[in-house]
């Protein structure tokens, strides 16, 4: 159904001229999906995050220290290496002298490429060394002619080990030579009044930029590129609202008899936060609306009990609710919080997963389709086509921005004027909550359950790696049980794989079978398996990719290790910490880090030692980003802005509601000309499952 017009960029970016089988591999790491590799669309929207400005063209003496410049020497003289050390080059202009300095270098290429004598242009970072000037590997060797040809200002992109910058210039221009002519999609006054180009030209400006400015996030080029996703944001999230909107609920009644018998079997007493939202979930249950609220609350701050008490409401209202989370590992999870309490409350459960065994499945669809089951908890094999329900009143999505809107749609539509409750732990600043979340009803818990401790955090340099793994012993003897997270590492082949499974090799010298491990690649049983060990305790530590990331509960678990810390978003960072200081035991978080870190590095860490407040942890890191500090979207926690910035573009952000609000107002199929060219970008940000939508009706 897509338009043809966009099938070049929809092609795989191993098929761009001068992209072979390694590149190709290297771009879907960087820019690919767990099930699709990287596009050429994807290249088109990894947009440089700086560049270096080879316009700077002073004279040696002159040229700034720490800075980059592109100066013409003349080659004095070669010295290559006695023992070990470097190659240096010696070359002076007439106002003075420059050392080239090359470790490892090949004297064949070397001495051609510097030739004795000759003058050449080098281009690059100017050190001083014991009060020399100097400068190490340089970036650009050339010739006049090469310089006549050199892009003055050269975008930097981000990479991943093995990708060098200008294998992915070239694969990047490769990409902007295949963008069509496309027609414009925003309002042209509005276009003319923002001084803004189109969307082909802000690209390959972006690409190419001309002046270090043309990159800035504000600037008129990623600003029309950041509106577009925008858009694209709000359209999708208002077509899905329509939908919901076209069939009016089914108000369930019920007076709160099992919420009661639930509330009887707790061992604590709810947080007023919990019994307010359980409050504002009930009322919306047993209005005429169709309910769409989204539960936000922090790692830990319970919201799982209130998705049972909405789910209580529904089945005395005599309907079905169904629970989806997006792992196997949570679903499991859920299942065995919720299990004793639902049977408590006289009601019938049953988990469903991609592992069910046959007979297993069939049971559960026909307790489904026939009502004798109230409740399921399961992953997306909820949504396949072979369940039915009997009569699915509520549909529960745990961390709802990990599914598509396709899937999160598709659970409600297992059943009439399904309500929906969607549940995250991704705080965003409240705001932007509305405008980000469109015009779903929202529900925080800010407050957390009585009794936590605070988790004692501190960043380590990894070279004081020793000393961690001796205070574990020491703790691990009197009984603490580990998380050990390894980050998904830019690197070789699995690389992020082989980091957890080395790691998990060196803490087995010290701590034998006590180590455990899990990751994403492992079968589900083996997954399972690692986590039951280290739940009941036959495991001590756990070395994990981040699969822990989401929901996990082991409270005997006191100390979480993260490698890595400098390389994860805040976010992140913060829900990892949250999987520790669940239970009564005193907990800690070490944040192992590779020095040296920047200054906003050094402050991002200082935020999570000094608080736990993941409101407040998302507002100071959209603060410190607003600073300059530049975040891949992936490590961002904001989940699917590739352009956009929160922090940087909320008002672009209101405007793109407005416009969402005006445009659908008015053609609310987008079927008009303006329509139709509106499509094309939900296609180019990935929101077009929206569109499938006003197919179905
Ligand atoms: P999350 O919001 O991260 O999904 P959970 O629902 O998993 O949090 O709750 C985290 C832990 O806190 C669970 O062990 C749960 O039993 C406990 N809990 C929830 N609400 C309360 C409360 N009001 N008082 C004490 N403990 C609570
Ligand atoms: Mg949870």
């Amino acid at each position: 159904m897509r338009p043809s017009l966009l099938d070049p960029l929809f092609a795989s970016a191993s098929a761009l001229p001068g992209v072979g089988p390694k590149t190709g591999k290297l771009l879907d790491r960087l820019l690919g999906e767990a099930d699709r590799p990287a596009r050429t669309l994807d290249l088109l929207l990894h947009i440089p995050f700086s560049c270096i400005d080879r316009r700077n063209r002073p004279k040696v003496a002159e040229a700034p220290i720490g800075a980059v410049s592109t100066l013409k020497v003349q080659v004095v003289e070669h010295r290559p290496p006695r023992a070990k050390g470097p190659w240096r080059v010696l070359t002076e202009d007439e106002t003075g002298d420059l050392t080239l300095i090359f470790f490892r270098a090949n004297a064949g290429w070397i001495e051609k490429a510097l030739p004795l004598g000759e003058t050449r242009w080098v281009s690059g970072l100017v050190e001083l060394y014991d009060a020399f000037r100097q400068m190490v590997h340089p970036d650009r060797i050339l010739d006049e002619a090469g310089l006549a040809a050199l892009p003055p200002v050269e975008p930097v992109y981000g990479l991943t080990e093995g990708l060098f910058p200008r294998v992915m210039a070239k694969a990047a221009a490769g990409a902007l030579a295949r963008l069509p002519q496309m027609p414009e999609w925003q309002d042209d006054r509005f276009l003319r009044a923002a001084g803004w180009l189109s969307f082909g030209e802000s690209l390959a400006r972006l690409h190419r930029p001309q002046a270090p400015q043309d990159l800035a996030p504000e600037g008129k080029f990623a600003a029309r590129l950041a509106f577009d996703e925008l858009l694209s944001h709000q359209l999708a999230l208002r077509l899905v609202r329509a939908k919901m909107q076209v069939a009016r609920g089914r108000p369930k009644n019920a007076e709160g008899r099992i919420a009661a018998k639930i509330l009887g079997a707790l061992p604590f007493a709810l947080t007023g936060d919990q019994q307010k939202a359980a409050a504002e979930i009930s009322a919306d249950l047993s209005g005429e609306k169709r309910m769409l609220r989204l539960l936000q609350g922090d790692v830990g701050s319970g919201k799982t009990v209130v998705a049972l008490l909405a789910m209580a409401h529904a089945v005395e209202a005599g309907q079905q609710a169904a629970l989806m989370a997006p792992t196997e590992i949570l679903a499991r999870q859920h299942f065995a919080t919720i299990a004793p309490l639902a049977r408590a409350a006289g009601l019938r459960l049953a988990l469903m997963t991609g592992r069910d065994k046959a007979s297993e499945r069939r049971a559960t669809l026909d307790g489904l389709a026939s009502g004798t089951l109230d409740l399921v908890v399961g992953t997306h094999a909820l949504v396949q086509e072979d369940v039915a329900f009997h009569r699915l009143g509520l549909a529960v999505i745990d961390e709802q921005h990990r599914f598509g809107v396709h899937q999160r749609l598709a659970l409600g539509e297992k059943g009439e004027a399904v309500d929906v409750l969607a549940m995250t732990a991704t705080p965003i600043p409240r705001t932007l909550a509305l405008a980000y979340f469109g015009d779903m009803d929202l529900s925080s818990l800010r407050e957390k359950p009585p009794g936590r401790q605070k988790i004692d955090t501190r960043a380590v340099n990894v070279e004081r790696i020793d000393e961690v793994v001796a205070g574990l012993s020491r703790a691990m003897n009197s009984g603490a049980r580990v998380y050990w997270v390894c980050p998904l590492v830019e690197g070789s082949e699995d690389s992020d794989l082989a980091a957890a499974q080395d790691r998990a090799e060196d803490l087995r010298k010290f701590f034998g079978a006590e180590v455990g491990l899990v990751h994403g690649q492992m079968k589900g049983r083996d997954k399972d398996a690692a986590m039951v060990d280290f739940a009941s305790g036959a495991t001590k530590i756990l070395v994990a990719t981040t699969v822990i990331e989401v929901g996990v509960n082991v409270p005997e678990a006191t100390i979480m290790v993260i490698e890595h810390a400098e390389r994860f978003g805040l976010a992140q960072l913060h829900q990892l910490r949250g999987r520790v200081g669940r239970g009564t035991g005193k907990s800690s978080c070490i944040l192992l880090y590779a020095g040296p870190l920047g200054e906003t590095a050094k402050a991002r860490l200082e935020i999570l030692r000094a608080t736990e407040d993941g409101f407040r942890i998302a507002e100071e890191d959209l603060r410190l980003r607003g600073e300059g500090e530049v975040l891949g979207a992936k490590q961002s926690g904001a989940p699917g802005f590739k352009i956009a910035r929160l922090d940087l573009h909320a008002d672009l952000l209101r405007a793109a509601r407005d416009e969402a609000e005006k445009m659908l107002g008015v053609d609310p199929e987008l079927t008009s000309e303006r329509g139709r060219h509106l499509r094309l970008l939900l296609y180019l940000f990935d929101r077009d499952q929206a569109l499938k939508l006003l197919r179905a009706g």
